[in-house]
């Protein structure tokens, strides 16, 4: 399990935040929940929410803050996609038609539910609606990015191609040759998403606690045992949604995950001349460059930027060192500006890089491995396995298997490793290989 910090120190979104964070209050304390959720990031607050709204108990337990985990430290980018040139037919590959399409359709449909919802439920997190672009940066991933469109147009899905020139009207980025683009997609600060779905969840019922770890899950009649850093908790049905922060609660479960460090850092708030040029029409994008290319506005007018850690560099230094490389390479315009903020947080893959559900014992489930691909399909997955526990919902029904656990070959070498790719892969963008 790697490190929970529920302070959010440098993280700009708690800074921006214009819901407040969370606040626990005692009056939806039981003896014995229906459901109880381990973990407060995107992935167990929709699950809290969905069950409590359709009338079970529940109680959420949250190791740090509401937030602390990827949730509230990601780029915020609602994305309409698979991670990377990962296609639909690929997806239908690993998990067969069925299950493939179905979880096609939730990812192609996760922002169009994301916005809704944040509408719907009146959470204060600046969504925007403006659109997702996945541009090419080179001649190889020409091709990777057309036989994505392509896939997604097969399937009925809206998605629009954009010549070179329209990419450069819309975002103001330099060298892209096309792209695909989708007016689903857009942007949240998803701090204070996450504090608001965790307001609404407390609102219909559900019991939200912060700084509880939980250390074990055990069998007692007809119902599981969370022992915690602040006592027992009691409930029928357990879903463990703690993603990169996995914890060895069952044998195998934390290396059913690769754990990643990733870092973000916002610019200084652009003036208004730059903002005509620099994302004018407030897109996101995202390309294929393994050493992140990607692009969206705060509320506040920053730039984004992020990539992955190299574990061996001072973290910041070398952080922000490529980030004003790669800021000089999309938007020259900009003149050398510098980062000011910065934080990081870890991602949770898996070797297909898709989620996993995992049944850890008859009632007890784990639902981990977003990549980075989690602010819409966390949720949405998340609503899905409410629907599961509900039982409105059967296993075959589901978009992803409910099988065994499956701990990833080689996982301790695969996650160190981990920690030493990036300049691999910022050389390798470099070169065009990707
Ligand atoms: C830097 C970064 C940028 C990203 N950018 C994007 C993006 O722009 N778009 C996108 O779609 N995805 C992005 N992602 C991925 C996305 O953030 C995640 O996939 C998603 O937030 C996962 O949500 P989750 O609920 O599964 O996990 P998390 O949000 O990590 O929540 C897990 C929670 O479990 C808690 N926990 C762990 N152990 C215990 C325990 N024993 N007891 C109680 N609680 C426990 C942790 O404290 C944590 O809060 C990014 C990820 C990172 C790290």
């Amino acid at each position: 399990m790697v490190n929970i910090d529920a302070t959010m120190r440098g993280v700009h979104w708690a800074a921006i935040s214009k819901e407040a964070p969370f606040t626990e209050d005692s009056s939806n304390q039981k003896a014995e929940y229906d459901i109880a959720v381990v973990g407060g990031g995107f992935c167990g607050l929709s699950i809290a929410l969905h069950a409590a709204s359709a009338g079970r108990s529940v109680v959420l337990l949250e190791a740090g803050t509401i937030g602390c985990g990827a949730s509230g430290r990601n780029g915020g980018i609602v994305v309409p996609h698979f991670p990377g040139a990962m296609t639909a037919d690929d997806v239908v590959q690993v998990l067969g038609r069925e299950r493939g399409e179905r979880l096609a359709k939730l990812v192609a449909d996760g922002p169009g539910f994301v916005f809704d919802q944040i509408r719907e439920l009146g959470i204060a997190c600046d969504g925007e609606q403006n659109g997702w672009l996945q541009p090419a940066h080179s001649e190889k991933s020409l091709a990777k990015v057309r036989r994505v469109h392509e896939s997604w147009v097969a399937r009925g899905v809206d998605a629009e191609w954009i010549d070179a020139q329209g990419v450069a009207e819309m975002t103001g980025a330099s060298g892209y040759l096309g792209g695909w683009h989708r007016k689903s997609g857009g942007t949240v600060n998803p701090y204070a998403l996450a504090q608001g779905l965790a307001r609404v969840a407390r609102e219909r019922g559900a019991d939200i606690r912060q700084h509880v770890v939980v250390g074990s899950i055990l069998k007692d009649g007809a119902a599981q045992v969370l022992s915690t850093s602040v006592g027992e908790f009691r409930a029928r049905k357990v879903v463990i949604a703690t993603n990169a922060h996995t914890p060895s609660l069952y044998p195998g479960l934390a290396q059913s995950v690769i754990p990643v460090l990733l870092f973000h850092g916002f610019t200084r708030p652009l003036d208004d001349a730059e903002k005509r040029t620099v994302l004018p029409t407030r897109v996101c994008f995202t390309d294929l460059r393994k050493s992140g290319g990607f692009s969206r506005l705060s509320s506040d007018d920053r730039v984004i930027i992020g990539g992955a850690i190299f574990r061996p560099s001072n973290h910041r230094a070398y952080s922000e060192w490529h980030s004003a490389r790669r800021l000089a390479e999309l938007f020259p315009h900009l003149g050398g500006i510098h980062v000011e903020s910065f934080w990081e947080g870890w991602c949770a893959l898996t070797d297909a890089y898709l989620p996993a559900i995992q049944r850890l014992e008859p009632n007890v489930y784990s639902v981990i491995g977003f990549s980075t691909r989690g602010v819409a399909l966390a949720q949405t997955l998340g609503r899905e396995f409410a629907q599961f526990l509900c039982e409105n919902k059967t296993e075959t029904e589901m978009p992803v298997r409910v099988g065994p656990v499956l701990p990833i070959s080689m996982q301790p070498i695969k996650a160190f490793l981990g920690g030493f790719a990036f300049p691999a892969y910022q050389l390798r963008d470099a070169l065009r290989l990707t």
